[in-house]
């Protein structure tokens, strides 16, 4: 059986690739490896989904890497209006919250899932799971055909147009593991060197105890060689190695690219962001003055969560046991500068397993971005994150799998009906 466009791999960007190929006309065969479409999906936003983000292209532009003028035309395809009218139209209400960011009212990613693969259907495409594609083959710069691995047989499948759309390297056990990255470096295209990002951090002098704490409207500041790159306030948590949490994905984009380039990189914590450094230092000598007969520890706990009392005893060269009414000004001082720069050294960051993004990838510069059409095979197309664009958290990684998805599918079908 010979298609018009085979979409490889059924996530947003492949299953909107698919339906829009087939409402354009095409008849379509979407490829799957996994034993359902869309198992990343299912997990995004901690199980909600974060769909898209609501600001305009000016705002939502400035949250795109490494090149958001790249992805501008297909935006403005299907903006994030479109696709929250599109969940509408086919019966699944969407809601703004804090930041713009957008959710299905019903608070779960498998509504996401299951309306697109349901429209997917009713547009008659064609769905085959467990069908990893193992290789394209070429013929001069057209592609001929997909090797593709179903259970134990290899099959040949055949078409006039093919869209990748397999993702990047992060979490890799939803089916993402960067076959996209090979077909692509196989057939004459250019590879940005892939990273992960939006992903937690190593932490030198890692105290074991901080595991599981959480830290809410602190602020975070990024060194790099000694300089402050970056700064973002919000909620920070430890884990078993190091840092996550959202102001430490925010920020890793930067550290990972500072690692790449052997710099020196640290995090800076302030945990008390809202008082200027002389009022801090009043409350202390008060907090003291109140508990003169207390313990050096219950004189921090007025100051900080019992669970980080340990690493910051550590770190400022206090002794929780000891009498508050002991601490001399040397300790004051250095606790309370502590407290507003508390310097952590980063030692790497974490692997594809905990990234929510894959940056890097298929290089802008073999895309055309009117079309998403490769400039190096005529009938190849791509979509969503195996391209080189990445973007911050709020719902701008899946709108730019949609809106890619959506303009490579109805190139697509354009290309092959006018070849026809
Ligand atoms: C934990 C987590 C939470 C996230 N939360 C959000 C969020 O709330 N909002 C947001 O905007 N973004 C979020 N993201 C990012 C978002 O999930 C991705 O940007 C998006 O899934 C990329 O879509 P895609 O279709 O390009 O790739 P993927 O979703 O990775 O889909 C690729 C598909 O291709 C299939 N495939 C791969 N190789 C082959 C092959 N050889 N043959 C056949 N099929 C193949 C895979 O099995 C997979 O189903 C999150 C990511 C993670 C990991």
């Amino acid at each position: 059986m010979h298609y018009d466009v085979i979409v490889i791999g059924g996530g947003p960007a492949g299953l909107m690739a698919a339906g829009q190929a087939a409402g354009n006309g095409a008849h379509v065969l979407l490829l799957e490896k996994m034993e359902k479409p869309a198992r990343k999906l299912r997990i995004t936003g901690k199980g909600r989904c974060n769909v898209t983000n609501a600001k305009p292209w000016e705002a939502f532009s400035a949250h795109v890497f490494p090149n958001a003028r790249f992805f501008k035309a297909a935006f403005y395809n299907f903006p994030n209006t479109a696709l929250i009218d599109f969940f509408a139209q086919h019966g699944l209400a969407l809601a703004a919250e804090r930041g713009d960011r957008v959710y299905p009212a019903s608070q779960d990613a498998w509504d996401v899932a299951g309306t697109l693969i349901q429209w997917v259907q009713q547009m008659g495409v064609e769905i085959r799971c467990r069908a990893g594609v193992l290789q394209l083959e070429q013929a001069g710069n057209r592609l001929e055909a997909a090797t593709v691995k179903q259970g134990d047989s290899t099959v040949t499948l055949t078409a006039s147009a093919f869209v990748v759309a397999t993702g990047g390297l992060s979490y890799p056990a939803t089916g993402s593991t960067g076959d996209g990255f090979r077909f692509a470096r196989d057939t004459g295209h250019a590879i940005v060197p892939q990273r992960p990002s939006l992903v937690g951090v190593h932490a030198a002098h890692h105290h074991p105890a901080l595991c599981g704490l959480t830290l809410r409207n602190i602020q975070l500041a990024l060194l790099i060689d000694g300089s402050v790159l970056g700064e973002e306030f919000g909620e920070l948590l430890f884990n078993e190695t190091g840092l996550e949490g959202p102001v430490v994905l925010r920020l890793s984009r930067k550290a990972t690219d500072a690692f790449l380039q052997h710099k020196k990189v640290a995090l800076a914590l302030n945990l008390k962001p809202a008082l200027p450094a002389p009022q801090l230092r009043q409350r202390l000598f008060r907090e003291l003055a109140e508990n003169r007969h207390g313990t050096v520890e219950a004189f921090l706990r007025k100051l900080m969560p019992a669970q980080l009392i340990p690493a910051f005893a550590d770190a400022a060269g206090l002794v929780p046991g000891r009498q508050a009414a002991e601490l001399r000004q040397a300790a004051i001082d250095k606790t309370v500068s502590l407290l507003q720069c508390w310097k952590m050294p980063v030692t790497g960051v974490q692997g594809y397993e905990r990234a929510v993004i894959t940056a890097g990838g298929v290089s802008l510069d073999d895309i055309d971005h009117k079309t998403m059409r490769s400039r190096k095979v005529e009938n190849l197309f791509f979509a969503g994150e195996v391209i080189d664009l990445d973007a911050d958290t709020g719902g701008y990684n899946l709108q730019i799998a949609f809106s890619t998805g959506y303009l490579a599918g109805k190139m697509a079908a354009q290309y092959v009906s006018q070849k026809n």
